[in-house]
């Protein structure tokens, strides 16, 4: 299958690309993205099939579909990633927490965060093509810390590939800060910067868009391409799990086959969501999918309203700093599969130029027939975070905790769902101490030990570890230097 572009094509481009091209170059004409040319129609049979699948099993037979150019022997082991997770069996365990509410745990993974389930496989995908093509790639990645330890992880003493991951300096938590620094392999740097995230990603972009630092690396001999949550080599490997999860509901005979449930979605860069959204249309039954956010709403702003609107508008900083996002890139690709590349192109050219679009009525109905948004704060997310702990004995992180929220607001009650949570509480531990214990800026270290002790939790050993790992990566600079560092690691 060949893959498309969102807002049209320049001419610039070829008119459709394979799926290794999209992935090597994932930006398209007028800025644009990579859409599959159509979605392969699953149909019930399918999931009839796979009803007793292994999550490799079922991911293979899905990916297949897909027709991509990528071998199977190196899809075959790229998946075998999985078996790195906690359980082998099952990467992702589905858990009941009350009458109608089930928990697609989806940071089982070596970083404990949901960007392990797509970037761990991703890492093989991408180096086998290098390696295909006999060229050498610098992996750029800007993160607020989960993305950054799941890159370096998957990267990591890979052929052809070597990584430049920037994060600001005291910006992460310290559990997400140790998983970068300890990393130690010749083809990872990763660089701290004075400075808050922002400042990170836009290095990132400068240099993606500097020809003169591209003509440096081709000095070198290396191409440059990045690992974002747009590439479409990420978004494929997020379509399984929902529908893996779907099937965990009919083995647990919660749902019959055929019955629809909601997905409820944590989201910031909505690459999670989209993946449910494909999977609903290539046959999954789903009720809708309701998009949770926390205090940066713009998309339940957009769902409500059918107004993005990004004028005045500032980032703040939550409890929840995985989502804490305004553009929420992959909402492109839903406009373009609902409006067309026109109306794509229109929209996103507003966005750029007015900080600003608005859906036609018409439009906005269409949007809401498949989502609906509601947005929790960090507060009210703590008490959720309590509630459930106390009332059913489950324990969620802030980020999973703003789906509590829409659970309540957006869906029927009578029909099933799905939310998922995307980290480990040991990743955000001084929040959900203080939402358990009410004790206040402790560190990760003290606050995962009073977690672990009130909650009768094992603190897992990759996250026990990190605390007495040697740190090997000491670089932290000015922002103004990025560019002359990741040139000496080169
Ligand atoms: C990345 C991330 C999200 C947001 O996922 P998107 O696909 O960008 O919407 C939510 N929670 C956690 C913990 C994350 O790391």
């Amino acid at each position: 299958m060949n893959f498309i572009q969102t807002r049209g094509c320049d001419k610039n481009t070829p008119l459709s690309v394979t799926f290794s091209q999209a992935i090597l170059s994932p930006i398209a004409s007028f800025g644009g993205l990579y859409v599959p040319e159509n979605l392969p129609d699953l149909g019930r049979e399918f999931l009839n099939k796979h009803v007793n699948s292994s999550y490799k099993d079922l991911a293979f037979d899905l990916l297949n579909r897909f027709e991509i150019d990528i071998d199977s022997y190196v899809i075959k082991e790229a998946l075998d990633l999985y078996d790195k997770f906690d359980n082998s069996e099952n990467p992702v365990p589905v858990v009941k927490v009350k009458e109608n509410l089930y928990i697609s745990e989806l940071y089982h993974g070596p970083t404990r965060a949901f960007k392990d389930m797509a970037l761990q496989p991703f890492g093989v995908v991408l180096s086998s093509i290098a390696q295909k093509k006999g060229e050498h790639y610098l992996i750029l990645a800007a993160t607020s810390g989960d993305t950054g330890p799941a890159a370096l992880e998957t990267f990591k003493n890979r052929s052809n590939v070597q990584v430049a991951c920037l994060y600001p300096d005291g910006g992460t938590s310290d559990v997400q800060r140790l998983q970068m620094v300890t990393e130690d392999a010749k083809n990872l740097k990763v660089i701290g910067i004075n400075g808050v995230f922002d400042d990170a990603q836009n290095a990132l972009k400068r240099l993606l868009a500097s020809e003169e630092f591209k003509k440096a690396l081709k000095e070198k001999n290396i191409l440059l391409s990045a690992a974002n949550s747009v590439n479409f080599g990420r978004i494929i490997f997020q379509i399984i799990y929902h529908i893996h999860s779907y099937l965990e509901l009919v083995r647990q005979k919660a749902i019959t086959m055929g019955e629809k449930v909601y997905l409820n979605v944590p989201s910031g860069n909505f690459g999670n969501a989209l993946g449910a959204y494909y999977a609903w249309k290539m046959g999954l039954p789903v009720e809708k999918i309701i998009i949770s956010s926390n205090e940066n709403n713009v998309l339940t702003k957009l769902i409500k309203t059918g107004k993005y609107d990004l004028r005045d508008l500032h980032v703040v900083s939550t409890t929840s700093p995985a989502m804490d996002i305004l553009k929420s890139s992959n909402i492109e690709r839903v406009l373009y599969d609902m409006f067309g590349y026109k109306r794509t192109r229109e929209l996103m050219q507003n966005l750029e130029e007015k900080n600003f679009y608005e859906l036609t009525s018409d439009e906005l109905a269409q949007l809401q027939e498949s989502f609906d948004a509601d947005f929790c704060t960090g507060d009210e997310g703590k008490v959720y975070i309590k509630k459930t702990f106390q009332k059913n004995g489950y324990l969620m992180d802030p980020h999973t905790a703003t789906c509590m929220k829409s659970y309540e607001t957006c869906s029927d009650p009578k029909i099933k769902t799905i939310a998922y949570s995307t980290a480990e509480w040991t990743k955000f531990s001084p929040v959900i101490a203080n939402a358990l214990t009410g004790e206040v800026d402790a560190q990760d270290i003290k606050a995962l030990a009073s977690i672990s002790n009130e909650a009768k939790l094992e603190i897992p050993s990759m996250i026990k570890e990190l605390f007495s790992k040697e740190i090997v990566q000491k670089t932290v600079i000015e922002k103004e230097d990025i560019e002359k560092e990741i040139l000496k690691f080169l």
